[in-house]
């Protein structure tokens, strides 16, 4: 097995890319979750030696991808941060309550990946989130 055709895809790169095409094969949010009218992601990130990357929001509406994986902000790590169990924990409990009102959920997760991987002095990534989710069920009108 020969893997010399891309000599300068790094790792990083390669899970990049790898993230992309499982966001294209992702179902709409629409069918994945057709309960939901909207789900707000907030991840609100921290490092621990230093200063803390911007918090970024996502909203999903149903056209959106069903996908919820997150590089992690550092841009020498290769990490992510994968939020689909949160999600679907969060939808399981929106979808077994009768009334229709929004649900949140809260997690903190750490960062798994390796920052500076190609080089002798790589360590682990300090980075953390803290993230929120928020779904609005569908209105039933
Ligand atoms: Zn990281």
């Amino acid at each position: 097995m020969k893997l010399q055709s891309r000599k300068s895809a790094s790792v990083s790169e390669l899970k990049r890319n790898q993230r992309h095409t499982d966001r294209d094969r992702a179902p709409p949010m629409r069918s994945a979750f057709p309960q939901l009218e909207q789900l707000r992601i907030e991840l609100d990130f921290a490092d621990r030696t230093g200063r803390a990357p911007s918090p970024q929001m996502h909203i999903l509406f149903p056209p959106a991808r069903a996908f919820f994986r997150f590089a992690c902000p550092c841009s020498e790590c290769d990490g992510e941060f994968d939020l689909s169990l949160a999600v679907s924990a969060l939808v399981n409990s929106a979808t077994s309550s009768k009334r229709s009102s929004n649900r949140t959920v809260s997690d903190n997760l750490v960062c798994e990946g390796v920052r500076l991987r190609n080089q002798a002095n790589s360590r682990p990534c300090p980075i953390a989130v803290k993230i929120r989710l928020d779904a609005s069920p569908e209105k039933s009108a």
